[in-house]
């Protein structure tokens, strides 16, 4: 099993859900909206109280599949390059971000900040056939804020592997954030999360603002 210790890259991509896109006001994209996070923005989904900035504005959940890649292999197929799986968080400071957006500046600010790529445990990829059966879920204080289905993508995961591979090249350890569909909202000081794949809890965590 994988430990946050083994992540190489941290790859996400936005604004791959059509429903969330919209949410949010964007338009959806003709071709897959990469970004990456700091390797210090890792924190686990075991329980344990994360600590995030009072002074920046709102941060939101995004909920999403996060996929690893293993060993090298000849096979370009993504049921043969991705080995494990997780359920990730992939926060944002959507204040800020959306003055980023607005300046033209990068937003690496607001993805990657400390505690901002919450991941659960891995589990084995067993492949995309059988990973469409399952919905995923988050709940904040033991309500549904958001869930989704790897059906719903604008982009699928073999269009993701193959465009990472593309862009900057993937290694053993790195680690993709898939996406996340709509839902997504600010978080408070002491909201509880668990994330929940199927109906099986994978991770949680509360949150603490610092004073
Ligand atoms: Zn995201």
């Amino acid at each position: 099993m994988m430990t946050l210790q083994d992540v190489q890259n941290i790859f996400c991509v936005g604004r791959n859900y059509a429903e969330h896109a919209k949410e949010l006001g964007n338009e959806v994209p003709d071709s897959p909206l990469l970004f990456t996070k700091p390797t210090n923005a890792l924190a686990t989904a075991d329980g344990q109280t994360l600590s995030y900035p009072s002074d920046q504005g709102d941060i939101h959940h995004e909920l999403e599949m996060v996929l690893k890649i293993g060993k090298p292999t000849d096979s370009h197929s993504v049921n043969d390059r991705v080995v494990e799986m997780a359920l990730g968080i992939d926060l944002t400071l959507r204040d800020l971000q959306s003055k980023l957006k607005k300046k033209g500046h990068p937003w690496e600010r607001a993805k990657g900040f400390r505690n901002s790529a919450i991941l659960t445990p891995f589990w084995s990829f067993t492949s995309v056939e059988d990973i469409e059966q399952t919905t995923f879920t988050l709940k904040k204080n033991g309500e549904t804020v958001q869930y989704g289905n790897s059906t719903q993508m604008l982009f699928n995961f073999q269009q993701l592997v193959d465009e990472c591979e593309q862009a900057f090249g993937l290694h053993e350890g790195d680690i993709i954030f898939t996406g996340t569909p709509e839902g997504v909202g600010p978080i408070s000081e002491g909201d509880h999360f668990t994330l929940f794949w199927g109906e099986e809890e994978k991770g949680s965590f509360t949150v603490a603002f610092n004073k």
